[in-house]
């Protein structure tokens, strides 16, 4: 068999899935936009917001393209055999040179994040990321994400040397808890790029203490974050585990939501968190490492892939490189169907617990606020839904809330 060809093709076919989704968001700037959602923007707004999604399409698609190119290049000319060549011949050494090396398609598409970032959003009003901190926080990302990815490949070569076949069940439970794991630093990690304080005391923290003690709901603290330091967009999020836990409000959702609103937003977040819905998020996220171990298992006990791209024998980055950006990238959409259409249930249903706090009118003047200021689509095709959304769009929430209002 051609590997070479096939992980090529294979590399086409991942760039042209996000080519077809790129173009369904450039389409729905020419969707009719559903009646209860027409008045979130005026009509010169309305310009803005098509002539922002166009640009942040051309982007997204010129920044994938020049990736594409960059790890058919690299691949063509077995580049990564021949940098690892330069390392020691230890498995930590060469899944490091590796690793390093596929750096080059992080630097070649980090103009098109700075162009993203610094001037699309900052020519419509949203940025306030400093250059300092754009850079700041590339290199964090970039830092933590190659440590956790050296980290797992070291751990996986370890498990099949020791396990063989065996490791598929290894692996996915290593993954398993390093994801868990992460999910409980999360909290810890963001406060690495971001200030958190206490929301002040007043009306507003009795009231969400009062819906929170009403459930017998227990979090650490109610925590505002400082999150206007980089863009004005806003949000809430519960973060962490068990009595750890904590509700995080970002400062922009209070700059720019009345209190009752507040407390709708609150009372969503509440509704995934009295369902157990992040719970129920990660364990669908241990299916997912499962298909990633098997994944693994088959590409590394397939010894003729290796020499193919010009290595003597398995390489552990290189099989990570090609797991992660090939194989997994094109079962990812399928499993993102299903996990984004459960998602969606749950969105319906916290918006559901919301309502029947008494707080639907609040919710749905809420959400068409983060709409507005997110600079949000409001006429997303079904297709466009199906295949990206982990919401359901705003119109679709409106008239799920707006029923539930009238039982
Ligand atoms: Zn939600």
């Amino acid at each position: 068999m051609n590997y070479k060809l096939w992980i090529i093709i294979l590399f086409i076919v991942v760039f042209l899935y996000r080519f077809v989704l790129n173009l369904l968001k450039l389409r729905s700037t020419h969707n009719e936009i559903p009646e209860n959602v027409a008045d979130i923007y005026d009509a010169p707004t309305y310009k803005k917001w098509c002539a922002y999604r166009t640009e942040k399409c051309r982007i997204a698609i010129a920044s994938s393209l020049a990736a594409l190119v960059v790890d058919i290049a690299l691949i063509a000319t077995d580049a990564y055999a021949a940098f690892a060549g330069l390392f020691p011949d230890t498995v930590f050494w060469q899944l490091f040179a590796v690793l390093l090396l596929s750096t080059l398609t992080e630097i070649v598409t980090l103009p098109f994040t700075y162009a993203d970032t610094m001037k699309i959003e900052e020519r419509y009003g949203f940025n306030r990321t400093k250059h300092g901190t754009f850079f700041a926080d590339q290199l964090k990302e970039y830092l933590i994400t190659l440590g956790i990815l050296t980290l797992v490949t070291w751990i996986l070569a370890l498990l099949y040397r020791w396990l063989g076949d065996w490791m598929i069940a290894a692996f996915a439970g290593v993954l398993t808890v390093l994801i868990l794991g992460i999910t409980f630093l999360y909290p810890l990690l963001s406060r690495a790029f971001n200030k958190f304080t206490p929301l002040p005391e007043g009306e507003l923290r009795d009231k969400l203490t009062a819906l929170l003690t009403k459930h017998g709901y227990h979090v650490r603290a109610i925590e505002v974050m400082d999150a206007s330091r980089r863009s004005t967009k806003a949000n809430a999020y519960f973060a962490g585990f068990g009595k750890s836990k904590s509700i995080v409000l970002y400062d922009t959702l209070l700059e720019k939501l009345t209190p009752n609103e507040i407390c709708a937003v609150f009372a969503h977040e509440l509704g995934h968190g009295v369902h157990r819905d992040t719970f129920k998020t990660q364990v669908t996220s241990v299916l997912q490492m499962v298909i990633l171990s098997v994944l693994a298992w088959l590409t590394i006990r397939t010894g003729s892939l290796f020499p193919a791209f010009g290595f003597t024998g398995v390489n552990y980055g290189f099989a990570v490189l090609l797991i992660l950006s090939v194989e997994f990238a094109l079962v990812a959409p399928l499993y993102g169907i299903a996990a984004n259409a459960l998602s969606r249930r749950h969105e319906y249903r916290a918006d559901r617990f919301a309502t029947r706090e008494g707080y639907g009118a609040e919710l749905i003047s809420g959400l068409k606020k983060l709409v507005k200021t997110d600079f949000g689509d409001v006429a997303p095709s079904s297709a466009l839904i199906l295949l990206d959304y982990n919401h359901p769009s705003l119109s679709q929430r409106i008239t799920a809330i707006e029923r539930e209002m009238q039982k």
